[in-house]
């Protein structure tokens, strides 16, 4: 046993335990906060902000279908002063000018979604959670151990504490050490690229609107902060990257400008960069006996279309219903039946979302002639397919998905 691990004191009976943190496991204890369960999230690190222009620079676009649940569960409350509202996104392909636009007026809504740093996003759930005596956010704290049992989970804590549980959640992101634990296997896509992001003063507002260009080498979006800054994330080969982040802030910004192509009058400023490797993985199960992954841990995608975090949220809204559901007709919510429930509500969302994304990478990554020509009528085809591009965006932004808003 680890020589930091305390004396172990007397198990204790709660009702869950989420392992991770982040904004997908703090959204599952949200959702349970008023559920009269005993809840212990455990966090091995306080988040730590990567600043940009004094921003965090990791950013989250939350669709608006997210934001109704957000107002619904009461963590809007603390966050609505700090988003910048998306309600119109261009889509270009290349330097060409034209594309694709679609407005929230289109889908009757006032937005398509908002745009967070993840750090505001975090401390409103905190805030949130910090509400109900019910849950316990143990942070820095780690699990040394976890073992499953037929009739419960034992975790114990780096602290000595050891928890008896009926059903532990995987919230700890795509390198998941409890999924590792349970011995699950994931299918992996490494794009061989990274995401470049940084925080980006453009020369004239942005009028709330989100621009994606897919250039030749990877995606480059534009999404609209509060403030009339713009958070960029630059998608490129991991070559490509390597050499961007090279530069110096003067040649980076030269770069930035040559390929922003006059959007928003250019680029005026750019602050500090991070790098993130991109990756799509799914977990070959999101289920075990007593286990339920959610949230990065279970699914990781491509984030050019900013989707990863959307998921794992609806993720936490439909576990938690479950449990309040099987806790309600005395079900054990560790069991199979209540866990295949989630599952298979999550998996056609899921997998949509990923065969998507991956579609879209493949249709922008070919540059062959004749491809560029079809793909420019496919999408001028697309901006006028009425009732069809109605429903895209009514799922690509959650408001159609059948997931609660509120656990009741
Ligand atoms: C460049 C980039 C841009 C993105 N933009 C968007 C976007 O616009 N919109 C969108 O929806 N998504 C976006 N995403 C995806 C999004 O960031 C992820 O989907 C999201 O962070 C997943 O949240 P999570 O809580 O599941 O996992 P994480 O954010 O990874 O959180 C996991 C938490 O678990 C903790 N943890 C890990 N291991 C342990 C352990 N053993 N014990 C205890 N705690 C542990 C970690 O410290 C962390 O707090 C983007 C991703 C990237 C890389």
């Amino acid at each position: 046993m680890n020589k930091q691990v305390k004396q172990t004191q007397q198990a204790e009976q709660v009702d869950l335990v989420i392992v991770g943190g982040g904004m997908v496991g703090l959204m599952l204890a949200a959702a349970l906060r008023h559920s009269g369960l005993h809840i212990v999230v455990i966090e091995r690190a306080a988040y730590q902000p990567v600043l940009s222009l004094d921003l965090d620079c990791r950013v989250s676009a939350i669709v608006q279908g997210n934001v109704h649940i957000l107002q619904s569960v009461g963590v809007w409350q603390y966050l609505k002063d700090k988003v910048g509202d998306m309600t119109s996104m261009r889509i270009f392909d290349g330097q060409k000018q034209g594309g694709i636009g679609f407005e929230s007026l289109e889908i009757g809504e006032d937005k398509l979604g908002v745009l967070l740093q993840n750090q505001h996003l975090i401390e409103a759930l905190q805030d949130t959670v910090h509400e109900s005596a019910d849950v316990e956010l143990l942070c820095p704290e780690s699990v040394e151990r976890v073992t499953w049992k037929r009739s419960h989970v034992e975790v114990l804590l780096a602290s000595g504490r050891l928890l008896y549980t009926p059903l532990i959640a995987g919230a700890d992101g795509g390198r998941s050490w409890l999924r590792e634990q349970a011995d699950i296997d994931v299918f992996k896509r490494d794009y061989q690229q990274k995401g470049i992001v940084a925080s980006a003063k453009p020369r004239v507002s942005h009028q709330n609107t989100a621009v994606q260009r897919f250039l030749a080498t990877g995606p480059l979006a534009l999404l609209p902060m509060k403030g009339d800054v713009c958070s960029i994330v630059w998608s490129a080969s991991n070559e490509r990257t390597d050499e961007l982040l090279a530069l110096s802030d003067e040649d980076f910004l030269h770069e930035l400008n040559l390929e922003v192509g006059g959007v928003f009058g250019g680029i005026v400023e750019v602050g500090k960069r991070a790098v993130f490797p991109l990756q799509a993985q799914l977990a070959r199960h999101i289920v075990r006996p007593r286990l339920a992954l959610i949230g990065d841990a279970a699914h990781s995608i491509h984030p050019l279309a900013g989707l990863g975090v959307n998921l794992g949220l609806r993720d936490a809204m439909v576990l938690a219903q479950e449990i309040v559901d099987a806790r309600k007709f005395e079900e054990d919510w560790g069991d199979m039946d209540v866990l295949t429930r989630y599952m298979k509500q999550r998996m056609p969302d899921v997998l949509t979302t990923m065969a998507s994304m991956e579609a879209l990478h493949r249709t922008f990554e070919m540059q062959f002639p004749a491809w560029v020509k079809l793909r420019g009528l496919g999408m001028k085809a697309l901006g006028n397919a009425g009732i069809v591009k109605q429903l895209l965006m009514k799922n690509s932004t959650g408001i159609n998905l059948p997931v609660p808003h509120t656990i009741e």
